[in-house]
């Protein structure tokens, strides 16, 4: 990040902590804005990723052509609307149609779309999207279950209710038969 966006970002949170009613100078928090600002640049840093560099030739020729569904991806994020954060899982499948990706690249796509600001809906989209556009593949499902801090810290304060969001490209987007079957091993647990 550019010294600039530094200097006006850890000016921007010292502002903040002085809007709040802060002493931005008492010693506990002296330090603040530049950790702030620090971890908003990890929390946003899917902006500067490209999904290329992270697939990198992980690429490959299979014949396998059965469904391959990475569960419980664990997925952090934050909310456009308010800026808190919401977490949860992503569960990720396809059908390949003559290549298969890297299987650690799954979650790292995840990554990418979930460390910008974001609402469900769309981050859903974007990893199904993604994925298609990578492999080619005979279908694409995506399903994130998440908590919504703003819900439950704020607002309705419902700590109880999450949301899920799904994006059915492909096969399981025209076969019923695929997507409850996807549907039905990621409602199933490892024993
Ligand atoms: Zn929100």
């Amino acid at each position: 990040m550019s010294a600039d966006s530094n200097k006006t970002m850890t000016a921007a949170f010292k502002d903040l902590l002085v809007n709040i009613g802060e002493d931005p100078n008492r010693e506990g928090i002296q330090r603040t804005p530049e950790r702030a600002w620090k971890a908003w640049q990890h929390l946003t840093s899917g902006y500067s990723t490209k999904a290329e560099d992270i697939v990198n030739n992980a690429l490959f020729e299979e014949k396998y052509n059965n469904m391959v569904i990475v569960k419980n991806i664990e997925l952090f994020s934050m909310c456009e609307h308010h800026l808190l954060p919401f977490y949860g899982k992503a569960h990720v499948a396809y059908i390949p149609n003559g290549k298969i990706i890297g299987l650690s690249k799954i979650p790292r796509i995840v990554d990418m779309f979930a460390r910008r600001i974001q609402v469900q809906e769309r981050l859903t989209e974007q990893v199904a999207h993604t994925l298609m556009d990578i492999l080619k593949p005979q279908g694409v499902a995506v399903v994130v279950e998440a908590y919504h801090m703003c819900m439950m810290m704020r607002g309705v304060e419902k700590q109880n209710s999450y949301t899920v969001t799904s994006s059915m490209l492909g096969a399981f987007h025209d076969e019923a038969a695929t997507r409850s079957e996807f549907m039905d091993f990621i409602k199933r647990e490892l024993k």
